[in-house]
């Protein structure tokens, strides 16, 4: 099982593999029959005291950020997340902590959640998708249903206001075209939070 796993200068933290959405891009989507031998497949959740036990054999000198995602929505587990973070502020002070989420942990906790993360996330980095909520709708397929669209933007508005840098994703043509981009940059500059357009990889 891999808990902790390095990506170029980043150990990445994988806790989890529940989501409440069901994106119709998502690796997770395939299965283990697909991805049956890939280790990012977690047979069982493991605890805070295993995941915090794997940090010691990583050089965060050499990998100064630590990101929590994973096949899975980590905020499915925002308390032990949280836990996490705090022994790196602890113990690796330098490094900057920042967790990929779809922004839907308020809904999932059924209680704004941005101000326990204060102090101990850095960065979100939102995948807002779309600028169209009905889209939205249709290629995440939430469970929360048309909750989710404004949750996520609100989330990302309050971690932008409670001082949290704020990134918010989606990916490049053809997914995303370069007018619904415009679109994208349009709320993010309302909201005050960056865009970042990933590359398109097929
Ligand atoms: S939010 Fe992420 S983990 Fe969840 S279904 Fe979508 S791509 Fe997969």
């Amino acid at each position: 099982m891999t808990i902790t796993y390095q990506v170029r200068n980043a150990i990445y933290v994988n806790l989890t593999n529940r989501c409440p959405c069901a994106c119709t891009f998502c690796l997770r989507a395939n299965g283990p029959g697909v991805y049956g031998s890939d280790s990012l497949w977690l047979e069982r959740e493991p605890t805070v005291e295993e995941a915090i036990a794997t940090l010691p054999q990583w050089d965060f000198k050499a990998y100064p950020e630590l990101v929590f995602c994973g096949y899975g929505e980590p905020t499915e587990r925002l308390d032990d997340l949280l836990a996490i973070a705090r022994h790196v502020r602890e113990h690796y002070p330098w490094v900057k902590i920042r967790v990929n989420t779809n922004g839907l942990a308020d809904l999932i906790a059924g209680a704004p959640t941005v101000a326990k993360c204060k102090g101990l996330v850095d960065i979100f980095s939102i995948s807002l998708n779309t600028p169209d909520p009905a889209e939205y709708l249709a290629i995440c397929r939430p469970k929360f249903g048309e909750a989710a669209y404004p949750a996520m933007l609100k989330f990302a508005e309050d971690a932008h206001a409670a001082g949290i840098d704020v990134v918010m994703t989606v990916v490049d043509e053809p997914v995303t075209s370069k007018a619904k981009q415009a679109e994208c940059r349009a709320i993010c500059d309302r909201l005050g939070v960056r865009l970042r357009v990933r590359p398109f990889e097929a």
